[in-house]
């Protein structure tokens, strides 16, 4: 038995499933997690001595690479002045400024602990301000496991959600509504049978949690549009995208400015940190300010604004950091859809910068169902034949790989190698 396989009998005992976020057990893939003990650059090294390139990075925050000295250093001064404070600091201001003038749809900010707190505040902070209790969220679109956000679609347009999991209340369930990524006739279906009654839309502006799945033109200004047209407050989850499609996020790119904006994984430079902002007017209803209420014990603590600051500093301060990573994305699919093209397998891939996925099917993917399209035998094929290479990818279809500058174009070649030679083995 390797350590890891050890490790993973262990951890079944007194961790559910053995881990402590359920894809990390490679359930979607077969075999076992590989355990990790350490990272440095471009690379994850494991519990039995076997080393990975890194196609995850912690999915996402590590956009320079694991343990880059800049985040290091700053964590390591910070650990001298003490751990937690319960009080204000200079460094939640620092950050919050740096925030509103990277994003732009952020004029006032509230850090929180992860992701999911992010998406659960900016959900009440949206029903508060409206004065409305529903949601519009859309198929394949993850935004954390808070109640609200873990309904499935129903096969029509227009549907009731049913709770995606066991705890979540019918009550709850209720008020989200569901409707498919990139058809705008299906939200104003939503609504039209909603008068007034819709708080706010949320969604991936480019889904990650669905495999990389891009909007298509015109759908992000439609629902700008509608969101102005009936008083609903537009929430872009930019949790996985932000700061890495560029460095005010996505919606930098595409110039569609959302109401509110979720961040997370880049924001904590590793750690464990969550904000969430918009407009003042929004941002002003929360505690103490406001009446809407959210706390947090350990919301801007100082070890973890260290590590952000100095990882969003380094981005706002160096644009070759996105240029790199446009041209390392470009270089690897393109290799990667040569290599394909060499097998004559079908395939789609979807790229956005340092964003992609590779699916095991012939139909363009533009929403779940065309995700679910997928080949995903062969998938965990494929992946099992990669990290058999040392290649370490997202262990799931349904996810994306992150690209880090840590890449090399030496890195490059030997994850295009790794990939006809998987690819070859597997197909
Ligand atoms: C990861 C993610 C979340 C949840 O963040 P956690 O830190 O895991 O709670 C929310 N929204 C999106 C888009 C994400 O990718």
């Amino acid at each position: 038995m390797t350590n890891s396989e050890q490790l993973f009998q262990k951890a079944k005992t007194f961790i559910p499933g053995g881990v402590n976020s359920p894809v990390r057990a490679f359930r979607a893939v077969g075999g076992n997690p590989v355990f990790i003990k350490s990272a440095k650059g471009a690379y994850l090294h494991d519990e039995d001595g076997n080393s990975y390139i890194e196609l995850i990075n912690s999915w996402g925050p590590m956009i320079l690479g694991h343990a880059h000295e800049l985040v290091e250093k700053a964590v390591s001064d910070a650990i001298q002045q003490g751990f937690s404070f319960g009080a204000p600091t200079r460094r939640e201001v620092e950050m919050a400024e740096l925030i509103c003038s990277m994003v732009p749809s952020v004029e006032k900010v509230r850090m929180v602990n992860s992701g999911t707190e992010a998406t659960m505040s900016a959900l009440r902070v949206a029903r508060g301000y409206t004065g409305r209790d529903k949601l519009i969220k859309f198929e394949g679109n993850y935004h954390g496991h808070g109640d609200s956000f873990l309904i499935a679609a129903g096969s029509g347009a227009m549907t009731f959600g049913e709770p995606d999991s066991p705890g979540v209340t019918k009550g709850v369930a209720n008020d989200t509504l569901t409707a498919q990524y990139n058809n705008l006739t299906a939200v104003q279906t939503l609504i039209n049978a909603n008068k007034g009654q819709i708080a706010c839309i949320i969604l991936e502006p480019v889904v990650g949690n669905m495999g990389l799945v891009k909007p298509v033109e015109g759908f992000l200004e439609g629902l700008r549009r509608i969101c102005d047209e009936e008083g609903i407050i537009l929430i872009f989850d930019e949790v996985m995208t932000g700061f890495r499609l560029a460095k005010g996020g996505f919606q930098e790119r595409c110039g569609v400015i959302p109401d509110m904006t979720t961040m997370g994984k880049i924001i904590g430079g590793g750690m464990p940190v969550g904000a969430y902002g918009g407009k003042k007017e929004i941002m002003d209803m929360v505690s103490p300010l406001g009446p809407i209420y959210q706390a947090g014990t350990l919301s801007g603590n100082p070890m973890a604004m260290a590590a952000g600051l100095a990882m969003l500093n380094h981005l706002n301060e160096t644009p070759s950091v996105y240029s790199r990573l446009e041209e390392i994305g470009t270089t690897l699919t393109n290799g990667m859809k040569a290599n394909m093209d060499k097998l004559g397998l079908k395939y789609t891939i979807n790229h956005v910068g340092s964003m992609f996925t590779l699916f095991f099917t012939d139909q363009p993917v533009n929403n779940f169902e065309d995700a679910k399209t997928s080949d995903t035998a062969l998938f965990g094929r494929y992946f099992q034949a990669m990290l058999k290479r040392g290649i370490y990818l997202a262990p799931s279809q349904y996810e994306a790989m992150f690209l880090s500058t840590a890449l090399t174009d030496e890195h490059i070649q030997m994850i295009l190698e790794a990939n006809l030679e998987s690819l070859r083995e597997v197909i």
